[in-house]
C-alpha cells in the first residue's frame, strides 16, 4: 500500500539510493530492466511500468522473434510492477537499488503467460495442492574470457594454461576473479556460498545455498545477470552458453532438489527404506526420468546445448540415475537425513533458471502423483546405450518431445508452451539457414 511504499522510499533515500532498477526475466531468462528515479517508485508500484511485449529477442542479424500476443497483436504493452520484497542495493553501483518485477498482461490484469517467474509460481501452487514444498539448490558453471582484439571472435580464455584444472585455486586465477565475485555477490544477498575453478581452463563454478524454490530461482537469475555485468565492468566476457569451445567441456547448471513438510523436515529422507530414500524421493526420481526428453527442451534450451551432452563429459547423455554417480543424469549425493536430495545434472548454464526449476519440479510432481517407481540405479561408470535410453540429441528433437508430453505441457501451461515452441522453432529455423565456419572448412576446399 502507498504508506508502506512511501516509508520504503524514505528509507532508500536515507541510504543514498536515488535510482531503482526494475528487472524481470524474459522467456529465455535474459534480464530486462528499466531504471526509474526513486521518486517515481510509488507511481510504478501503483500502475506498473510499461514494457513492449512484442520483442523477445533480437539476434545480431536483426531478426525479431515475437511471443503470441506480441507482434501479431500490434505491439501491445506488458506491465511490470516492482516486487519490493526483492529490493536490494546494487553493491557495485552506488546509489542504485535493484528489484524484480511482476509481469502482467494489462488486457486481463493476470500474469503474462510467458512470464517465467509466474510459471514457476503456478507449478509451486500445484505442488502445494499435493502437500509438496520443493527446496532447490542451484550450481552454475561459466567461462570467463579476456578481450582479444586480434582474435577473430574478439575474446580468448582468461586462464588457459596447464595449471588451470579442477579446483586449481589461485594458480589458475591470476586476477583473483573468483574472490572478487564472491565478495561482491555476498553483498547482493543472493545466498552465494562458495566457488571453485572448474575442470576446464577459465571455467568457474559458484554455488548458491539451497532454499525455497521460487527464491532459489530469483537468486540464480540474479546471479547470472550479476556475473555477466561484473565481468563486463572488468572488460571481460562471462558466458553461460552451454559449450563455448571445441577443446573444452561445457558448463552445467546442476539442480539439487528435495521437499520439506510443514515442519521443515526433509520428506526425501527415510533411513528404513531402500537407498535411505523415501517413496516421495523415489517417485520424484522416476518422474524426472519419465519426462526427461520433454525436460531437455527447457534444461538445454539452445542449438549449442546439445554439443555439451555426450559420453565422458560429466554431462549426461542417457536417461538414468545413480547413487553418488556423476556419470548419471540424476545423481543421489551421499548425504542422507536432512541432506537427502537428488541432483539433476542435465541442465546447462544457458537454461532460464525459472524454466529449468519449474520443469524439473513439474516432472518430479508428475512422478509423485502417479506413484511411479524408477528402475534399478546405474552401477559403475555410465554412458552405455545398452543400459538406458538416450536423451534427445538436438534442440529440434527436444522441442518435439516437449510438445508430445501432454502431462508436462498441461502442468506448465499451454499458452506458455505455444510461445516457447514458436520462439525456439524459429531459432532452429534461423540456424538451419545459416552457413557455419565448419561447413566452409569441411566442404569448400574439396567439393
Ligand atoms: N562441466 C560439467 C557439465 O557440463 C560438470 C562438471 C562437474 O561435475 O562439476 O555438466
Ligand atoms: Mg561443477
Ligand atoms: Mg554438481
Amino acid at each position: 500500500d502507498t504508506p508502506t511504499v512511501r516509508r520504503r522510499m524514505d528509507q532508500l533515500a536515507a541510504d543514498g539510493i536515488d535510482v531503482v532498477r526494475v528487472t524481470y526475466p524474459d522467456l529465455i531468462g535474459t534480464e530486462r530492466a528499466r531504471d526509474i528515479l526513486l521518486e517515481h517508485l510509488p507511481a510504478a508500484c501503483d500502475h506498473g511500468l510499461a514494457f513492449c511485449r512484442a520483442v523477445y529477442h533480437t539476434s545480431p542479424r536483426g531478426d525479431t522473434v515475437s511471443v503470441a500476443g506480441g507482434l501479431d497483436a500490434g505491439l501491445p504493452d506488458i506491465c511490470v510492477t516492482p516486487d519490493l520484497a526483492t529490493l536490494t542495493a546494487l553493491p557495485w553501483e552506488p546509489g542504485v537499488a535493484t528489484c524484480l518485477g511482476n509481469v502482467t498482461d494489462p488486457a486481463t490484469g493476470l500474469p503474462a503467460p510467458e512470464s517465467p517467474r509466474d510459471l514457476l509460481r503456478a507449478v509451486l501452487n500445484r505442488c502445494a495442492e499435493h502437500g509438496l514444498r520443493p527446496v532447490v539448490g542451484p550450481e552454475l558453471e561459466y567461462f570467463l574470457c579476456d578481450a582479444a582484439p586480434d582474435d577473430p571472435q574478439g575474446w580468448h580464455r582468461y586462464s588457459d594454461t596447464d595449471g588451470a584444472i579442477y579446483t586449481a585455486g589461485l594458480r589458475a586465477d591470476r586476477d583473483n576473479h573468483l574472490l572478487h565475485m564472491l565478495r561482491l555477490l555476498r553483498d547482493l544477498n543472493i545466498g552465494v556460498s562458495g566457488g571453485n575453478h572448474e575442470y576446464d581452463g577459465s571455467q568457474f563454478e559458484i554455488n548458491l545455498t539451497h532454499g525455497d524454490a521460487a527464491e532459489a530461482a530469483d537468486r540464480a537469475f540474479r546471479f547470472k545477470s550479476a556475473i555477466k555485468e561484473l565481468a563486463r565492468k572488468e572488460g571481460r566476457l562471462a558466458t553461460f552458453m552451454a559449450k563455448p569451445f571445441n577443446d573444452a567441456g561445457g558448463s552445467g547448471f546442476h539442480l539439487h532438489l528435495s521437499c520439506v513438510d510443514d515442519r521443515g523436515e526433509n520428506t526425501f529422507a527415510n533411513p528404513a527404506a531402500p537407498y535411505g530414500l523415501s517413496a516421495t524421493a523415489r517417485h520424484a526420481v522416476a518422474g524426472v526420468l519419465a519426462h526427461a526428453p520433454a525436460l531437455t527442451a527447457l534444461a538445454n534450451p539452445t542449438i549449442n546445448s546439445y554439443k555439451r551432452l555426450g559420453p565422458d563429459t560429466l554431462a549426461p547423455w542417457l536417461i538414468d540415475w545413480g547413487l553418488d554417480n556423476r556419470s548419471a543424469m540424476v545423481r543421489i549425493p551421499p548425504e542422507r537425513g536432512a541432506g537427502s536430495r537428488l541432483e539433476l545434472r542435465l541442465g546447462d548454464a544457458s537454461a532460464n533458471p525459472y524454466l529449468l526449476i519449474a520443469a524439473t519440479i513439474a516432472a518430479a510432481l508428475l512422478g509423485v502423483v502417479a506413484g511411479e517407481e524408477p528402475p534399478a540405479p546405474l552401477e559403475g561408470y555410465g554412458y552405455d546405450t545398452a543400459r538406458s535410453a538416450a536423451l534427445p540429441t538436438s534442440l529440434s528433437a527436444a522441442l518435439d518431445a516437449l510438445e508430445a508430453d501432454t502431462a508436462v505441457t498441461e502442468t506448465l501451461g499451454k499458452d506458455f508452451i505455444t510461445s516457447y515452441l514458436s520462439y525456439k522453432r524459429d531459432e532452429v529455423a534461423r540456424f538451419h539457414r545459416h552457413v557455419t565456419d565448419w561447413e566452409f572448412t569441411e566442404y569448400a576446399y574439396h567439393l
